[in-house]
């Protein structure tokens, strides 16, 4: 069985205990490797590692900094297929979204940065007569990089990028329910010859791994993704140090789709929107809003079209829905699909495990499924379930579906359908979420801010945003 160790100081190594957790491919439900477990020792030599490295890596210029990471890129690019295959074996989702979505956003996060790195600029203030005032950009020191399990390398990659690239040394943590990427990517780093310390990669759970790189005293800033249970609990550890925290946490995402709008389009994008990746992104539409007038038109589209989704082995190039992440999580979805019957809910279609070939017996499936005539304030319409699982609710007016879409404690993301630019705008004003796409859903530009409202997250990252996070201003003045 393949052993994913930790990468410190630009070693593979052992957590200092020697214990391991079993890594899953979630199609079959069996143990395919084994992630080191770390403890608060392992997170130190990790931190230590990383504080030696970084007068080094600060020092280097913007570009050469640049160059590594480009160089980073490019050995990632040329190990594309063999990144896709693992991504896909240790989380279950299709190849076609490894290959086409998770694995050339890492490469292009390592490149956008690159080019961030070269670009990043501070602003001076003149007093003319008096004095002027500069703000210089400084790294941080050793920063905290924690992501979850349901984009393993696109999200770790968003994160250490930038880290990188603003000058910074990094101790990271990957999901333990999906080490895989991030450990093909040590063994990239290896071999590249990328300089000793500057990035380490630590495995193991949350509570142990990740607790210690948020309470360790010489690690200044942590960038976190994952649910807004963890991220709370992070909020709490880092205000009581008085450490920067950057919290990208869970949705509970509206569409709204209005009779005007582009009907085919609006209806290929709302499958992708509520299904993509068996509904596990943050993003994901989980509660899907439509006029009345067209209310029983989209109902029998889109269920035609879902039930057009082929489900099976994520190794396929054909398949559209694999499997979820693990046991617990597939346990978690198909709890929330009994809740929503418990509440009244009308199931539409799917509502448990799909019928596949036995290989998949032991898979953890969940056929996309679709609920109708829940109330907003149920549990099912409030909480993230996190999986192919959305609820179509019908609304009068664009008052009424403005309040329905903000009748939630989280605020991530909403995607509005019309055609009527007029709405768009008074809609994307009123809305409560940090990002607001029309007539599209998940349309990335990097250099845009990204992060959520209310219990969705705390700051943004992207661009400007996340050089921002990782760099300490600091205003100097000089006087005339
Ligand atoms: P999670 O919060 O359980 O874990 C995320 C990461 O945090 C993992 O690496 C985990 O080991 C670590 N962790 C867990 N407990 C910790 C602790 N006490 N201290 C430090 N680290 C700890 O989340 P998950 O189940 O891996 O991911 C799913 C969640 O992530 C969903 O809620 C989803 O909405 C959210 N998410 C948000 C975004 C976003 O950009 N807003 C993107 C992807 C996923």
């Amino acid at each position: 069985m393949n052993s994913f160790l930790n990468f410190i100081d630009g070693e593979h190594r052992a957590g200092s205990t020697g214990e391991f957790l079993d890594v899953f491919m979630p199609s079959t439900g069996s143990a395919y490797a084994r992630v080191a477990l770390s403890t608060p020792a392992d997170v130190d030599s990790a931190v230590r590692a990383a504080e030696s490295a970084f007068p080094i890596w600060s020092g280097l210029s913007a570009r050469s900094r640049g160059e590594w990471l480009r160089k980073l890129a490019a050995a990632i690019a040329a190990k594309q297929g063999a990144l896709a295959d693992a991504e896909t074996r240790n989380t279950g989702k299709p190849i076609r979204l490894s290959a086409t979505v998770d694995i050339p956003r890492s490469i292009h996060n390592f490149e956008f940065f690159a080019d961030a790195a070269t670009q990043f600029a501070s602003e001076s203030h003149l007093e003319p007569g008096v004095a002027i005032h500069f703000t210089l950009r400084q790294p941080l020191g050793v920063v905290g990089c924690i992501s979850p399990w349901n984009l393993p390398l696109y999200l770790f990659t968003w994160k250490v990028a930038p880290a990188l690239a603003a000058g910074n040394t990094v101790v990271a943590k990957p999901s333990e329910v999906t080490p895989h990427t991030a450990w093909l990517l040590s063994e990239i780093l290896r071999e590249i010859d990328f300089p000793k310390g500057v990035l380490n990669i630590v495995h193991g759970t949350g509570s142990v791994c990740g607790n210690a790189i948020v309470e360790h005293p010489r690690i200044t800033a942590v960038s976190f993704t994952g649910s807004t249970v963890v991220g709370r609990t992070i909020a709490e550890k880092a205000g009581r140090d008085l450490k920067k925290v950057s919290l990208e946490l869970g949705g509970k995402n509206a569409l709204l789709v209005f009779e005007d709008c582009d009907w085919e389009r609006m209806l290929d994008t709302v499958v992708r929107a509520a299904f993509s990746n068996q509904g596990q992104i943050c993003l994901s539409a989980s509660r899907i809003l439509i006029q009345d007038s067209v209310y029983s038109r989209f109902k029998t589209d889109f269920l035609a079209r879902v039930a057009q989704l082929k489900q099976g082995d994520p190794l396929d190039p054909q398949t559209d829905q694999g499997a979820l992440v693990s046991k617990v999580h597939y346990e978690k979805v198909l709890q929330g699909i009994r809740r929503a019957l418990e509440e009244k809910g009308e199931l539409l279609c799917g509502g448990g495990a799909p019928a596949l070939l036995p290989a998949y017996a032991h898979g953890w499936f969940v056929s996309p499924t679709v609920i109708e005539g829940l109330p907003m304030l149920s549990r099912t319409c409030q909480e993230e379930i996190f999986g192919p699982v959305a609820t179509l609710h019908s609304f009068k007016s664009e008052a009424e579906a403005l309040e329905m879409a903000n009748q939630s404690a989280y605020g991530l993301a909403a995607s509005i359908w019309t055609l009527d630019s007029t709405r768009i705008v008074r809609l994307s004003q009123q809305l409560k979420t940090g990002i607001v796409w029309a007539n599209a859903w998940m349309q990335r530009d990097l250099r845009t801010p990204f992060g959520g409202m209310k219990q969705s997250g705390l700051g943004r990252e992207g661009g400007w945003e996340s050089m921002r996070f990782f760099t300490e201003p600091k205003n100097v003045c000089i006087a005339q």
